[in-house]
Formats: structure tokens, sequence, C-alpha cells
């Protein structure tokens, strides 16, 4: 067959890929309408369709993890059912939901209706917030605090210093001072620290009196206790103790050091923290569960 000349394939191009766009989209729409998933969104608060999308999950990372069908759809709930309005995926909105819960506004106190409005208020603004790698839905809301920090780590950035406005810090030897936060939050980072035990020991550090560490991990129902996958040697190198795996891909994205099991509220109790778990607990069918991680008075 003769090949199209290129400059057809450049004016087509353009269009095929918008109606490919399109037609996910629409889909994506038709899926929201035909589950009922439209919900009030708890980070913007617009009601939306939330879109489901399995394709998040890549055939290479469920078959490296072992997952099931049920699990992946599972996870793929997890990391996609995002708000069409705001882009929050549905751990993001269950963050913001226990957020809402624990820091309730106005007088007399009460639950306000999304993060978004929540922060629109004078209670939160007096807190000590920082949220350690950006939550897509709960970012945006938090940026309105006064007093909230938002830190990303960059290896090749100094720690405690600013690259492009964005402050760099090491979860596992932060440069805060002691008892400095009210509240940090995480998402899905844990399980790419090298050091777990120094980064829950840090977060402790850093937490004021009270103060609470609001995160989610991917773990997996069935498993009852958290192993490391890989380790970072003594020379800096990252030697593995059993299948590598990255996140999203499987084979590319982050280095997974911890695979978290059922035991974790165990291990936060071990490191002083007084613990809930919200949402809980992980099933086949409810991976996204949310832990609150506090320090005592
Ligand atoms: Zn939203």
């Amino acid at each position: 067959m003769p090949r199209p000349p290129r400059w057809l394939k450049r004016l087509l191009l353009p269009a095929w890929n918008g109606g490919h766009r399109f037609t996910r989209r629409a889909v994506d729409y038709l899926d929201a309408l035909r589950l009922r998933r439209f919900e009030r969104c708890a980070c913007c608060g617009a009601f939306a369709p939330m879109l489901y999308r399995r394709r998040i999950i890549p055939p290479r990372l469920a078959e490296l993890w072992g997952l099931s069908p049920r699990l992946v759809e599972a996870f793929a709930r997890k990391e996609s059912c995002a708000c069409a309005a705001c882009g929050a995926n549905l751990r993001a909105r269950r963050i913001a939901r226990v957020v809402l819960d624990l820091y309730p506004v106005g007088d007399p106190p009460a639950l306000a209706r999304s993060l978004s409005s929540w922060a629109e208020h004078p209670e939160p603004h007096q807190l000590r917030a920082v949220e350690v790698n950006r939550i897509d839905g709960v970012h945006e809301c938090l940026t309105k605090l006064p007093r909230f920090i938002f830190s990303d780590f960059r290896e090749d950035v100094q720690r405690g210093t600013y690259a492009h406005g964005v402050r760099n810090e090491d979860l596992c030897s932060m440069t805060f001072p002691d008892s400095s936060f009210d509240l940090i939050l995480t998402s899905e980072t844990l399980e790419h620290v090298p050091d777990l035990a120094a980064a829950l020991a840090d977060v402790r550090r850093v937490l004021a009196p009270g103060g609470r560490h609001v995160f989610t991990v991917p773990l997996l129902p069935g498993v009852d206790r958290t192993f490391a996958r890989s380790v970072v040697d003594a020379d800096g190198k990252l030697r593995h103790l059993t299948t590598p795996i990255c996140h999203p891909g499987g084979d590319v994205g982050y280095p997974v050091f911890t695979e978290f099991g059922s035991d974790l509220p165990d291990l936060l109790r071990l490191m002083g923290y007084e613990v809930e778990v919200h949402f809980g607990p992980a099933t086949e069918d409810d991976v996204a569960q949310v832990f609150v991680a506090r320090k005592p008075d």
C-alpha cells in the first residue's frame, strides 16, 4: 500500500489524536453515568462524575506485584475515579475527607463541605501544615493556608533550599526544627523511602505534640507482615531482596523499598504514634485506606 504523503499525515494527525482523546473522555463519562459514580468532591466541592480508568495500573506492574484481576480494579479505583472538575483521585478525596473530619470549622464546629471551602475558614489558617510530594486536588486547596509548606525531594538540590519555588526535603532527614507542624500529609510516598524507620522517626520529630501524619500507602490485603523489597547499602548501592518493583510502570519509575502489610498500625505504634485507620480494613475490593499517625500530647 502506498504511504500517505507527509503533509497529509501532518494535517490529519492532530484531528485523529483529538478524536481519540474525545472518545476516551466520552467513554469515561458514560461509565461514570452507568456506574452512578457521581458525587460531591471532598476536595473541590463540585458535584461531578468520578472517572474510573482501569488502564492506570499497567499490566506489567500487576504481573510483578502478583495482583488478582479484582485487586487490579481496586488499585485502579484508588488511583483513578478522578473528579472531572479538579482531578483528585479516590485516595486524594479520602485524605481530604479525613482532614475535614479531624479539623471541623465554624462555631459551633461543623464539617466543611469540601477541603476548598474548609481552607477559607479562619481556623485552618492557624494550622502549620506540610505536604511532602504533591497530592493533586488536595494541594490546590492547601495552598490557601498561609502557613502551608509544600515540599518535594530532588537528590540534586540541597536539602532545605528552594528550587523553582518548591522546598526540597528528604523525608528521612528533614531540615525542619523539632515540633514544627500540626499536620503532615503524604500519599503513596513512604513505600519509596529507602529507610522507613528513619522517615517515621523524623516525621514524629517534626510533628508538634498532638500533631498528625495523614497518609496513604499501597497496602496489599493478605500480606500480614511489612517487608523490604529493596535496600540501600552503606556504600549507597541499591540492593534487591526480592523481585524489584517500580511505580508506576512495574519496571520503570521510582523503586519501591517497602511493601506494606496489615501490621502497619502496629509498626506505627512501635514508633510512638497513636493510630487510626480510616476506610479500613483493606480488602480485595477496597485498598484506599487513609492512616492517621498522631504524636501523643
Ligand atoms: Zn474535585
